[in-house]
């Protein structure tokens, strides 16, 4: 046999010796990918914003095939989604009630003090590593927008008072806004709302005179007004029960800072 033949022959003795093993690897280390969590993937956003609490919309959808979360886990993508997820896997859709996120926070920049002037980086989060934050108010809004910059969905924007204002037709109730504010400003609330006291001071009502023409003083003077005891007062904040609330104003009247609002969504 020439050198040749012999190259030849050891060439493919070692391709197939490869293949051999390249097989039997295939076979042993196999693992088993549900095609489904590939199909569902396929129809979620792709935005991979978060708001479901997975990584991504991929973890979000193999979590759904494996029965993790619910069909509906992808609030983002809204119902079209859910029942686009319910036919890929052959089940109902149980659709929960459309949200938007709401910015808890009345103390624009004419209405709020602040501490001191921030020179800093322009990030919520790194103003709080400055005397937390320059903000009077230790609850208020710090206007510097990292919600706004972190919307995957471009439906919030930064009003000339110093406060986000939110796009009700663009917001999906994602949550990102919720995760990045570190006052934790935006609330995502169901749409059947009807009002909400707009902000998120626990301070008494005295110190928040001081600071805040447009904080909550915990008076409770629109609990005494609300004749479906839908309103308390937690640690010197009035919270609205959107569950008992008729949205009747009776406590919109009474409340001296004006915080208690009519929640009247235009969104459907
Ligand atoms: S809501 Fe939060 S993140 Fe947005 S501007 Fe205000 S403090 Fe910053
Ligand atoms: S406003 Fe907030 S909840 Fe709405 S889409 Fe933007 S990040 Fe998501």
């Amino acid at each position: 046999m020439g050198p040749t033949i012999t190259a030849i022959v050891a060439m493919g003795a070692l391709g197939l010796g490869l293949s051999v093993v390249l097989g039997v690897a295939a076979k042993v280390f196999y693992i088993y990918v549900d095609p489904r969590i590939g199909a569902v993937t396929d129809v979620l956003p792709g935005a991979n914003c978060g708001g479901c609490g997975y990584a991504g919309c991929s973890d979000c959808a193999a979590a759904i095939v494996e029965g993790k979360a619910p069909v509906n886990a992808c609030k983002a993508g809204g119902a079209g989604t859910a029942a686009a997820v319910a036919q890929v896997l052959g089940v109902s859709a149980a659709v929960g009630e459309r949200e938007v996120a709401r910015i808890f926070c009345k103390g624009d920049s004419a209405k709020a003090e602040r501490k001191f002037k921030y020179m800093g980086i322009n990030d919520c989060r790194a103003a709080m590593l400055v005397s937390s934050g320059d903000k009077s108010c230790s609850y208020g809004c710090l206007g510097l927008g990292t919600c706004v910059a972190n919307c995957p969905f471009g439906a919030l924007s930064m009003g000339e008072d110093g406060l986000p204002k939110v796009d009700d037709e663009k917001c999906t109730a994602c949550g990102t806004c919720v995760k990045v504010c570190p006052r934790h400003i935006p609330k995502v609330v169901p749409v059947s709302q009807k009002a909400a006291s707009l902000c998120s001071s626990h301070d008494v009502g005295k110190l928040v005179k001081e600071i805040c023409d447009a904080g909550c003083l915990g008076c409770g003077l629109c609990k005494k007004a609300c004749p479906e005891k839908a309103i308390e007062i937690v640690k010197f904040l009035s919270v609205v029960d959107a569950k008992k609330c008729t949205g009747c104003g009776a406590c919109f009247e009474k409340c001296p800072t004006g915080i208690i609002q009519s929640l009247v969504f235009t969104v459907v």
